[in-house]
């Protein structure tokens, strides 16, 4: 990871990957709360409506036993009314609707004034002849009509629901009721109907009369008390039917159905709690998460190559602008694949720069490396050369060569012409040598020639050409001036630096000024 004075410097690959990353986390949460939310949902409403549809199923039956009952007592009451003077047979009558419909806790018949006339079963009989006050004759007393009572306690004292029928004689006189009554607490049809289902999963079922006391509920002890603060209970005198999420005596929440029986007026209840319902969830997430991980896992992957492909250009690109001044740099350019628009834009500038910059160096070096005067190499030049030879192992021949008597053509013809000689001298050697060879001024009129691979008879022989060339070609104003050239050659054999190579064709030198100049000397 490439570092800055600041610390750690993230690259483009880190980046799009963390993006990809996060993106992908992000969208997945997304999509598995969603699908949470949506299974949630469905759980929800399957379940609210599964219970209303089952409350509605036990309100009709409540309702087909409710119409059934009454109009057996109907007919009773019919019967009876036909032998109110007649004790045993009141009894006999009583005993045949309770054993026969099975509908009943106990079956009775009370005259107009509340005097309870006959009465089955057996046990209850000593109550027979007395005078009721319990509020459910009071309210059939009152009603003349076929009824639902609200709950009351007997005079045998039991929690009862009475269902009671008229008796009118042929003129229309009211001569009191026939009744039959569910004890609550106790084993009745009631309960029997609705109590047998529906008991897994902390589901349940209630159900209230008009007055919101609660006629049948899984815990006995309730029955009989009011319900308060519950407003599924508020709903029920409004709508025949319906759902509802509410909470319960217990503080749980619960998905609740409804359903009322419209000749009792009262309202069926069931319901299961929110929890259990949404259990499954967390197993269905697990699921979802567990068949779509493979995909996610081959989507990140696709994204990972895709951010590789996407930042390797830049990453080479940058690794090159690195190391520009490093060799091998403009070859590792040319060879990234900068596959879209800002990477070809990048890879095009930075090669553009790094050949500029080449040029740049070129030139300087160049310059560096030139005697300005004459274009010949300088002694930097020449030194890099040697280098150059020394490290192939080349051998090569040596001359070195100085004017004669030039302080004279200084003093007689000033610098300028001076230099315009050493100028023309330059020229000259140029001419009398191959490609190849090296020339070099290495100082004021001195000057060297490198020849490459040649003997000390070739380097002899081109001294020579040389030196009579300059002989027999006069500068104006000056005319003809001489030069005095020195010979040595080095190869690998004879060893040493090649150096020592340039001392030997100084000393060759030395000697043909000290022979008489004009001449070449081989050392
Ligand atoms: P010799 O035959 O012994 O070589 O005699 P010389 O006069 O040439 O003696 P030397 O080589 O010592 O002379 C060097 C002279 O070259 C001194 C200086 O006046 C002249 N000189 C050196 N550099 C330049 C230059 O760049 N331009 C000009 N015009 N003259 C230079
Ligand atoms: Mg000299
Ligand atoms: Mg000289």
């Amino acid at each position: 990871m490439p570092h800055s004075k600041h610390g750690i410097r993230l690259d483009l690959r880190t980046l799009i990957l963390v993006l990809c990353a996060l993106t992908a986390l992000v969208m997945l949460c997304a999509s598995y709360f969603a699908s949470y939310r949506v299974q949630r949902q469905l759980l929800i409403d399957h379940a609210l409506e599964a219970n209303r549809v089952y409350a509605m199923k036990l309100a009709s039956i409540t309702e087909t036993f409710i119409s059934n009952a009454q109009q057996q007592l109907s007919f009773s009451a019919g019967v009876q009314g036909r032998q109110l003077g007649d004790a045993k047979a009141l009894l006999a009558e009583t005993d045949r609707v309770l054993s026969q419909s099975m509908a009943f806790n106990s079956t009775f018949v009370v005259d107009a004034n509340g005097v309870l006339l006959a009465v089955s079963p057996a046990p209850l009989r000593h109550l027979v002849g007395n005078r009721v006050h319990t509020p459910g004759v009071q309210e059939a007393l009152n009603a003349r009509s076929p009824l639902v009572s609200t709950p009351y306690m007997s005079a045998a004292n039991n929690l009862v629901v009475a269902l009671s029928q008229p008796i009118f004689d042929s003129d229309g006189r009211y001569l009191g009721y026939v009744g039959g009554s569910l004890y609550l607490r106790e084993r009745n049809i009631l309960n029997s109907l609705l109590g047998k289902h529906f008991y897994k999963d902390g589901s349940y079922l209630y159900v209230v009369d008009r007055n919101r006391r609660l006629l049948y509920h899984p815990d006995s002890q309730r029955v009989g008390t009011v319900v308060e603060g519950n407003a599924l209970i508020d709903q029920l005198a409004a709508l025949s039917s319906g759902t509802r999420q509410v909470t319960n005596s217990q503080g749980v929440e619960m998905l609740a159905g409804f359903a009322t029986v419209p000749s009792a007026g009262w309202g069926v209840v069931a319901q299961q709690p929110l929890a259990q319902t949404i259990a499954p969830l967390n197993h269905l997430v697990l699921t979802v998460v567990g068949t779509s991980a493979p995909f996610a896992l081959i989507g990140s992957l696709l994204l990972w190559w895709l951010a590789m492909t996407i930042a390797q250009p830049l990453w080479q690109l940058a690794a090159g602008a690195r190391s520009m001044d490093r060799a091998g740099t403009a070859e590792r350019l040319h060879r990234v694949s900068a596959w879209y628009f800002e990477a070809a834009q990048l890879k095009r500038a930075l090669l553009f720069g790094l050949n500029l910059l080449h040029e740049r160096i070129g030139r300087l070096n160049r310059d560096a490396q030139t005697d300005p005067l004459t274009g010949l190499g300088n002694r930097r030049g020449l030194e890099f050369s040697l280098s150059l030879l020394e490290a192939e192992g080349r051998p090569f021949a040596a001359i070195v060569l100085d004017i004669d008597h030039f302080k004279r053509v200084n003093d007689n013809h000033g610098h300028e012409v001076g230099d315009q000689v050493l100028r023309r001298l330059a020229e000259l050697m140029r001419r009398c040598c191959r490609e190849g060879d090296l020339l070099c001024r290495t100082g004021g009129e001195e000057f060297l020639m490198l020849l490459p691979g040649a003997s000390v008879d070739v380097a002899a022989v081109v001294a020579e050409r040389l030196r009579v060339t300059v002989q027999d070609t006069p500068v104006e104003p000056v005319g003809a001036v001489t030069i005095s050239l020195g010979v040595a050659r080095w190869d690998v054999e004879t060893g040493g630096e090649p150096g020592y190579v340039l001392s030997a064709a100084d000393r060759a030198l030395y000697q043909a000024k000290q022979e008489g100049r004009n001449r070449v000397v081989i050392a």
